[in-house]
C-alpha cells in the first residue's frame, strides 16, 4: 500500500472508531472493564506469545470439579435435560438450596425465596438492579469486589465507599458504617469472607452489625457469602441468621468456589419474597434460567457430602500459611494474614515512586502489577480496582509449585526497583 493510501486508511479507521464510540450508551462508556478479567486476559495474551506466565490474578480454584458432580452432569445430558428451565431454577434445585441454607447457615428460606442465576455475579446484578433507584445511596464496604461498584453505577445508584484499614483486617468498624447511613441509603453490600482482603465478619461482628441495623429498618443488606467454606479462623456466620435480619438481608452464594465449578455458572440467593420475585422478573428478561445441565449437577453437589469441599479448604489453608510466610519475607511488603478466601492483599506503598530498570517510574499499584506482569510474568490485580490503591491482590488458588515460583519471581523483580 502507498504511504498516502495508508494515511487515508488510518484516517478512515479513526473516524469509524469515533463514530462507533458515539453509538454506544453512556451507561457502557462509564463502566470500567472488570480488572480481574482484564488482567487474566493480559496474562493469556503473553502466554500465547510463548511466555511462561503464572496467573495469580483470577480467583478460581485450580482443582477440578469433584467426580460425582461431573457424573451427574453426564447423566443429565443422557436423560435429556435439554429444555428451558424455570427462570429461578428447577424446583428440586431451589429445594436443595433452601435445605443447604437451613442445614449449614440456620437460614429459613422457602424455595420461592431462592433464585438460581448464571453465577453469583448475576445474582448481585439482579439484586442491585431490582432494588436500587436512581440517586439511592449504596454503602459498599471496602476494599470491595470489583463488580459491586460498577453494577451500582449501572443502576444509577450513588456508591458510598466505607473503607476498612489494614490494621483492622480491612474490616470497617460498625461506627464507620453507621456514620455513612443517611435517609437516602438503600443498600449495604459486602462479602465475608472478603474478596479481596480475606477479612471475615465474626459472629460478634454480625451481632453488632445487626444491632446497629435495627435502628435503620429501611436499609437492605446484600451479604455475599460465596467464600463461606474458605474460613480459616472459625465457623461461618450469616447476617440473615440474626434476629429480624431475614426480612431484609439478601444472602448470595454459589457453586463456583465451594465445588470448583467456576465455568458451570451456578449462583444462588435467598431473599425476602418480594425481592426474590423481582429478581426472577429481571432474570426472565435478561437470561432466563441458567444452564439445565449445570443445574442438575448442582442438585447433586448440594445434596451430597461436603467432604471434597472440606478437602479443598484444607489444601487452601496450607497454601495460605505458606504464601503468607513467603510474601511476608519480601522486604517492604506489608502483609495481613487472611482469615478467609484465597487472596493475599499486601500493602505495596514501599515500592510506589521507585524506578524500574528501564527508567520508568512505578507510580501506582497498577504500574507495579504491569511491571510484575511484563518482567516477571506473574499476573496479579491492582488494589485500585478493589477501592484500595495501596495494595495488590494475589490469588493463592494455584498449584503449590506455581506459587513458590511466583514468589521467587516477584521477590527478584521487586529487588530491581530503586
Ligand atoms: N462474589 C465474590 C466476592 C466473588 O469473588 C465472585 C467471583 N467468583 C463472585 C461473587 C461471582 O462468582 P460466580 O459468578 O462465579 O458465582
Ligand atoms: N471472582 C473472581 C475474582 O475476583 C473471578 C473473576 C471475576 O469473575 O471477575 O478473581
Amino acid at each position: 500500500m502507498s504511504p498516502t493510501a495508508n494515511i487515508a486508511n488510518m484516517a478512515t479507521s479513526a473516524a469509524t472508531a469515533t463514530a462507533s464510540k458515539e453509538l454506544l450508551s453512556n451507561r457502557i462508556l462509564q463502566m470500567e472493564e472488570s480488572a480481574t478479567i482484564a488482567m487474566a486476559k493480559k496474562g493469556r495474551e503473553l502466554a500465547a506469545k510463548g511466555h511462561d506466565v503464572i496467573n495469580l490474578s483470577f480467583g478460581e480454584p485450580d482443582f477440578g470439579t469433584p467426580q460425582h458432580i461431573r457424573e451427574a452432569a453426564k447423566q443429565a445430558i443422557d436423560e435429556g435435560w435439554s429444555h428451558y428451565t424455570p427462570v429461578p431454577g428447577y424446583l428440586e434445585l431451589r429445594r436443595a438450596v433452601a435445605d443447604k441454607f437451613l442445614r449449614e447457615n440456620g437460614l429459613k428460606y422457602s424455595p420461592e425465596q431462592i433464585v438460581v442465576s448464571t453465577g453469583a455475579k448475576q445474582c448481585i446484578a439482579n439484586v442491585v438492579l431490582s432494588t436500587v433507584n436512581e440517586g439511592d445511596e449504596v454503602l459498599i464496604l471496602a476494599p470491595y469486589w470489583v463488580s459491586y461498584l460498577e453494577v451500582v453505577k449501572l443502576a444509577g445508584g450513588v456508591p458510598i465507599i466505607v473503607s476498612g484499614r489494614f490494621e483492622s483486617n480491612f474490616k470497617p468498624s460498625i461506627a464507620a458504617i453507621e456514620a455513612a447511613i443517611t435517609p437516602s441509603t438503600k443498600l449495604i453490600m459486602y462479602s465475608s469472607p472478603s474478596n479481596p482482603t480475606g477479612g471475615v465478619f465474626s459472629k460478634a461482628d454480625l451481632v453488632a452489625l445487626a444491632a446497629m441495623l435495627r435502628n435503620y429498618p429501611d436499609v437492605l443488606v446484600m451479604a455475599d457469602e460465596i467464600y463461606e467454606h474458605l474460613n480459616y479462623v472459625g465457623g461461618h456466620h450469616s447476617l440473615a441468621a440474626e434476629d429480624g435480619m431475614i426480612d431484609r438481608v439478601i444472602t448470595i452464594n454459589g457453586l463456583s468456589k465451594a465445588f470448583a465449578m467456576t465455568g458451570w455458572r451456578v449462583g444462588y440467593m435467598g431473599a425476602p419474597l418480594h425481592i426474590a420475585k423481582a429478581c426472577d422478573k429481571m432474570q426472565g428478561q435478561f437470561t432466563s434460567g441458567t444452564c439445565s445441565i449445570a443445574q442438575r449437577a448442582a442438585i447433586t453437589a448440594l445434596n451430597a457430602s461436603l467432604a471434597p469441599t472440606l478437602e479443598m479448604t484444607r489444601r487452601f489453608g496450607i497454601r495460605r500459611k505458606a504464601m503468607f510466610e513467603a510474601m511476608s519475607a519480601i522486604p517492604g511488603l506489608k502483609v495481613q494474614e487472611p482469615d478467609g478466601a484465597f487472596y493475599l492483599f499486601p500493602d505495596v506503598t514501599y515500592y510506589l515512586g521507585k524506578r524500574a530498570p528501564d527508567g520508568s517510574t512505578i507510580a501506582t499499584a497498577t504500574d507495579l502489577c504491569m511491571y510484575l506482569l511484563e518482567t516477571a510474568f506473574v499476573s496479579l490485580v491492582s488494589g485500585e480496582a478493589f477501592g484500595d490503591p495501596d495494595c495488590i491482590r494475589i490469588s493463592f488458588a494455584a498449584a503449590d509449585e506455581k506459587l513458590a515460583e511466583a514468589v521467587e519471581r516477584i521477590k527478584t523483580a521487586l529487588a530491581k526497583l530503586s
